[in-house]
């Protein structure tokens, strides 16, 4: 393996990317072409503003799609650690170390905490956790849409509104 403290920049760098791929992934190819199986994650959406869903069940259809991601990561820690001391091989057990770290953090909180899949109820008295469940909410809401990240749902709620008050600013200038 490289020194420890590279080595640990690229696992870390590799999650905090994942979370803008994971924002991709989620509102183009989940809701895009699998939306037929995501549809299962969106089940118990209640449809009010701001109301929880119901606690989903122990397994969607959705679950599979997580897989994908998982057995990338598995395959790229299971090639890397064949050949310790290679600087290529130390960056496949990094990146892979990376995806894990994120998937992890996102089961945590957005399946375990989130949609109460797990005990983790506790973690509403942070008032992190409650930003990051609010706004999920929002994708789970009437409206849904954005946001489609996690860990930046927050942000991109704050970047929708902008984008709104923007072409609302812009509609004068169209007018003849
Ligand atoms: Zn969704
Ligand atoms: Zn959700």
């Amino acid at each position: 393996m490289w020194r420890e403290p590279m080595w640990w920049t690229v696992v870390v760098t590799v999650a905090a990317l994942m979370e803008p791929w994971a924002m991709f992934v989620h509102a183009r190819v989940w809701h895009g072409p699998l939306m037929w199986g995501h549809r299962s994650h969106h089940a118990r959406d209640t449809g009010q503003p701001g109301a929880a869903p119901a606690p989903n069940s122990w397994f969607e259809f959705n679950d599979l799609f997580s897989l994908g991601h998982a057995g990338v990561a598995i395959t790229l820690i299971a090639l890397g650690v064949r050949q310790p001391g290679s600087w290529n091989h130390a960056l496949m057990v990094a990146v892979g170390a990376g995806m894990t770290l994120f998937g992890v953090g996102y089961f945590l909180v957005h399946d375990g905490f989130i949609h109460g899949r797990l005990p983790l109820g506790f973690l509403a008295r942070m008032r992190w956790f409650r930003l990051l469940r609010n706004a999920h909410r929002a994708h789970h809401g009437p409206r849904g849409g954005a946001p489609y990240g996690l860990f930046l749902g927050p942000q991109e709620l704050r970047w929708e509104r902008q984008r709104a008050r923007r072409s609302l600013t812009a509609i004068p200038q169209r007018i003849p």
